[in-house]
């Protein structure tokens, strides 16, 4: 039998073992899957090895630890510098990231956008902008403080909200986590209207509520999507990548749609 976990802090309320199990299930596949709350990410690969896990998947805020601690790492994780998948082979522990191409599936009928503006300059931003570049969509990132735009500059038009300058983009993609736990939005008002009114298309990585961000690019009549497909489609990819990719992707689709409306 292989064990899978999902390691985070927190980690209660992670949906991954309920996504996982269920594919597990439906494709007779002979394992389990179960979450670890985990406080150090220093320890993670020796708690990966102590539970004799065969894969895992990392969430907040070991990412960079998923990466920076396996033995080998995918081109795409490392150029993204985080890791949200780690796979077991020949004892070795290798470092992938499904949220890059968990998004770009999530946003496949956006077909039309050849330049986004990503809102938040964090982990996440990482991801998406790696992504959204690969796909030679024009990426630019707007983010309410300086410091973190940083790690950006040297390859990304950047804007904070004190410095930003009026531009027009297909899809606005929002990283941030304003709206999450507030009613906040995720750029002053103005701004963000400047840039809804020409958008067609708005990606909300939060999931399972309508943001003030997504209910702001609803009235402006863009076509909107929240981040419940990226979420799904990371489990998928990872799913596959604990089996060398020979499982049905379709098949686990649709076996973990089922299972995120079991709330
Ligand atoms: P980080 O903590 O790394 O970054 C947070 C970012 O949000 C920063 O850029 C920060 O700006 C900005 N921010 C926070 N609060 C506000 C606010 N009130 N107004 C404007 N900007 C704000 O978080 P992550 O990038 O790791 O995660 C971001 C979100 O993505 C979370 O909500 C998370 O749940 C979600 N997520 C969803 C996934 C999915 O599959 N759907 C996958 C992964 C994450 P500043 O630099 O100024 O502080």
């Amino acid at each position: 039998m292989k064990t899978f976990a999902v390691f985070g802090d927190p980690i209660a309320h992670s949906v991954s073992p309920r996504l996982h199990n269920k594919a597990i299930a439906d494709l007779a596949l002979d394992a389990l899957y179960t979450r670890v709350l985990l406080k150090d990410g220093n320890e993670l690969i020796n708690k990966f090895r102590s539970l004799k896990l065969n894969g895992a998947n990392v969430t907040l805020p070991h990412k960079e630890f998923a990466l920076n601690l396996a033995d080998e790492a995918s081109e795409a994780a490392r150029k993204i510098g985080s890791a949200n998948t780690l796979v077991l082979k020949n004892e070795k522990i290798y470092a992938y990231n499904t949220d890059a191409p968990g998004f770009l599936k999530a946003i496949s009928n956006f077909k039309e956008a050849k330049s986004a503006i990503v809102l938040g300059a964090g982990g996440t931003a990482n991801a998406l902008t790696y992504a959204l570049r690969s796909q030679n969509i024009d990426v630019c990132i707007l983010n309410r403080s300086k410091a973190r735009l940083d790690k950006f500059k040297d390859h990304y038009e950047c804007f904070s909200w004190d410095d930003y300058k009026e531009h027009k983009f297909d899809l606005v993609v929002n990283s941030t986590s304003a709206g999450l736990k507030d009613d906040l939005l995720p750029a002053p008002k103005e701004i963000l209207d400047g840039i809804l009114k020409s958008a067609k298309f708005a990606f909300d990585v939060i999931y399972g509520k309508q943001t003030p961000f997504l209910k702001e690019a609803k009235r402006q009549n863009l076509a909107c999507k929240d981040g419940a497909d990226m979420l799904l489609y990371q489990a998928v990819l990872a799913l596959n990548l604990f089996y060398n990719g020979s499982l049905d992707e379709k098949k686990i689709e649709a076996s973990m749609r089922e299972a995120m409306c079991l709330a």
